[in-house]
Parts: structure tokens; C-alpha cells; sequence
């Protein structure tokens, strides 16, 4: 700065400027558009914070592929997690892929994040991550049965089951039962959560990435922007090559689940009951499926749009196969487009005026 600008500055303040000036958001195309046309729209967001010598957080948007394998979609490195970084960051995600009601956010839901998801995609939902309250309530409570009730409630498909669950936590303390409420639990929940979660029910996708780039966090910040492309690069072309070699219907992953509901499924006994509706179980426990609606009285079937072990019956008894039933999302084909792209190293890198990191962070 000195020689070039005769401006005197110190040397903090320089790497203060030099952050500021990386505050920068990276999305890859060929990750954007794999997810527009093949994967579902629930996307996790989530902050860690850097370790290097600049500071700052580093912000992740992550979706799921069809082998509930983490996609990321969207990277930024911001200076906090405060009310501005999220909308700056969540405004340049809203550029490239748009807001609609099929749109599903998930998070931990803080204050600052929640702010900027109502004001810049009105049409979205947001779901609580079941994950993060987890570790919350073990910090604030640490109550062996209060965490038995809250993942039972937090994993029941059925809206009376969740409500006297709830119940129950209440009695068990009237704390952590408000803790929920305020924190937008039920509203999370897999029971009150109406379609298009699927089954994604955590955003420790996002939280586990961050792990993954627990020792990359140390780095200068032009060397993690890096050590993330380069990663989604190998990413892209291993997932690519193991999709092209798929030759089942769905992804692997999603074949197996399917394959052991429909085990599990040939136990159950089947009735008629009219043209679309079969009845399922046995005397006090049985379900209703409608094959024409996709829907069972267990709630499974339509909110992760995959046959439940009902369904899973009831279309062996009417000679249905179980494909017809699930969503495209996890089929292999889907699983191939969304990795057909290719990620690019940076193109003419000798042009590019690169920082070098400074001797405190090597
Ligand atoms: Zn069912």
C-alpha cells in the first residue's frame, strides 16, 4: 500500500482490508444446474467459523442427491454470522435458483438466519434442524427421558403421536417444553411438516462438510476457496463415474431401502377395500393405502415419497410394482444428471493475481 499508494497502514489493518475485499461468494454452475433439474428442493444452510489467520465464517448451502449424498451448493466466506452476511449470502443464492413453495430450508433456525429466509424467499418453508436441537437440549438439560420423548416425536409421522408426545415433555419439564415451542419445534416436526422434506430431517449434511474441512479451515482463505473447488471437482467426476455404472432403477442407497421395505412388507396382510383403498395389518394395527393418491394413514409414504412397508404391500397385492411409486428424484437417472457437468479448475491461472498467504499461516 505504502509503495504503491503512499498510504501508511498497519499490518492488521491491511488484513483486515485484504478479508473484506475476500468476502465472496462461490457457487458452481455445474452444481446449480444439476440441482434446479434433478435433485430435491430442501436445502441446508449453516456457518462455521475459520480458523486462519483471517477469521471469519465460512457459510455452506448444501443439497441432497438421490443417494443422500451431500451436494454442495453454494459456498461464502463472510465475517460473522449476523443478520447482514446471511441475507448477502442467501440474496446472491436467491439470484441463481429463485424462490418457490416447493422450496425447503433447513437450519437451526437462529434469529438471524430465519430473518433473512422470510424476507428473500416468502414462498419457502423452513424446517428446524433435529440434529442441532438434539445437541442444544443435551447442553441446556441433559434428561435421559426428555431425549427419548424428543426423538420419538421428532421422528413420528402421526400429528396425535407428536402432540402427546409433547405432552409428555411438558410434564417432564415445562423448560424445555417452552425451549421447543420458542425454537420453532413443532413446526419442524416431521408430523406438523406438510410434503416436500422427504426424508431429509437434519442439516448435519452441511454440519458434517464442515468437518470434513475441519483441517482446511486453518488455511488462507484463497487456499480453502481452492481446496473446496478442488474437492467438488473429484466429487463430481467419482459420483459421475459410479452413477454411470448404476444399473438399478434407483441409486444404490435407495434400491436397498426399498429392498428391505418390501421384506418387511410381505409379513403384513392385505385386504380390499375399494377400487384404490387396501387395508393393511393386522386386527388393531392397520393402516389405509391409496395406491391412486399415493397416500397410507401412516403418513410415511407421501412425505418421503417412497413406498412405506404398507404401500409396499398393497402394491404387491394389486400388481403394482413398487417403482411406479416412487419419486423420480431417487431414481439413477436422476442420480447421473445431477453430476453430468464437469467442475473446471480456475482457467488461466498465471493472469489471476493470487495473495500469497503469510508466513503465520503456513
Ligand atoms: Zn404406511
Amino acid at each position: 500500500m505504502e509503495r504503491e499508494f503512499g498510504v501508511k497502514i498497519s499490518y492488521s489493518k491491511a488484513r483486515r482490508g485484504k478479508l473484506h475485499a475476500l468476502n465472496m461468494l462461490h457457487a458452481f454452475g455445474a452444481s446449480i444446474r444439476g440441482y434446479i433439474q434433478y435433485l430435491r428442493s430442501v436445502i441446508c444452510v449453516d456457518g462455521s467459523h475459520l480458523k486462519g489467520p483471517y477469521k471469519g465464517t465460512l457459510l455452506v448451502a448444501t443439497a441432497q442427491d438421490g443417494n443422500k449424498q451431500i451436494y454442495p451448493l453454494a459456498w461464502g466466506i463472510v465475517d460473522a454470522k449476523t443478520n447482514k452476511s446471511w441475507k448477502w449470502f442467501l440474496s446472491n443464492l436467491k439470484d441463481l435458483i429463485g424462490d418457490s413453495k416447493e422450496l425447503v430450508f433447513i437450519s437451526d433456525r437462529k434469529k438471524s438466519i430465519q430473518k433473512a429466509i422470510s424476507q428473500l424467499f416468502p414462498s419457502s418453508r423452513h424446517g428446524c434442524c433435529i440434529w442441532h436441537m438434539e445437541k442444544n437440549l443435551i447442553q441446556r438439560y441433559n434428561n435421559a427421558s426428555l431425549l427419548f420423548l424428543f426423538k420419538r416425536a421428532a421422528t413420528t409421522f402421526q400429528v396425535e403421536d407428536f402432540e402427546r408426545l409433547m405432552g409428555q415433555i411438558r410434564r417432564v419439564s415445562e423448560r424445555a417444553h417452552g425451549y421447543l415451542e420458542r425454537a420453532g419445534y413443532s413446526f419442524g416436526s416431521r408430523a406438523l411438516f406438510i410434503e416436500h422434506r422427504y426424508n431429509i430431517m437434519t442439516n448435519n449434511y452441511a454440519e458434517s462438510l464442515n468437518s470434513m474441512f475441519r483441517k482446511a479451515r486453518s488455511l488462507s482463505i484463497t487456499c480453502l476457496v481452492e481446496h473446496i473447488r478442488s474437492t467438488m471437482q473429484k466429487w463430481f467426476y467419482e459420483r459421475r463415474a459410479n452413477a454411470e455404472e448404476c444399473s438399478t432403477l434407483l441409486t444404490p442407497r435407495m434400491e436397498n431401502e426399498l429392498r428391505t421395505t418390501f421384506e418387511n412388507g410381505t409379513r403384513l396382510r392385505a385386504h380390499v377395500l375399494t377400487n384404490n383403498l387396501t387395508q393393511v395389518g393386522i386386527s388393531n394395527d392397520t393402516d389405509i393405502v391409496d395406491l391412486s393418491e399415493e397416500t397410507c394413514t401412516s403418513r410415511e409414504f407421501q412425505l418421503n415419497h417412497m413406498p412405506c412397508v404398507h404401500a409396499s404391500r398393497a402394491a404387491c397385492f394389486r400388481g403394482k410394482t413398487l417403482y411406479e411409486l416412487c419419486s423420480r428424484y431417487y431414481s439413477s437417472d436422476y442420480w447421473k444428471g445431477a453430476y453430468s457437468e464437469t467442475i473446471y479448475p480456475v482457467p488461466k491461472e498465471v493472469d489471476w493475481v493470487v495473495p500469497v498467504p503469510s508466513a503465520n499461516s503456513s
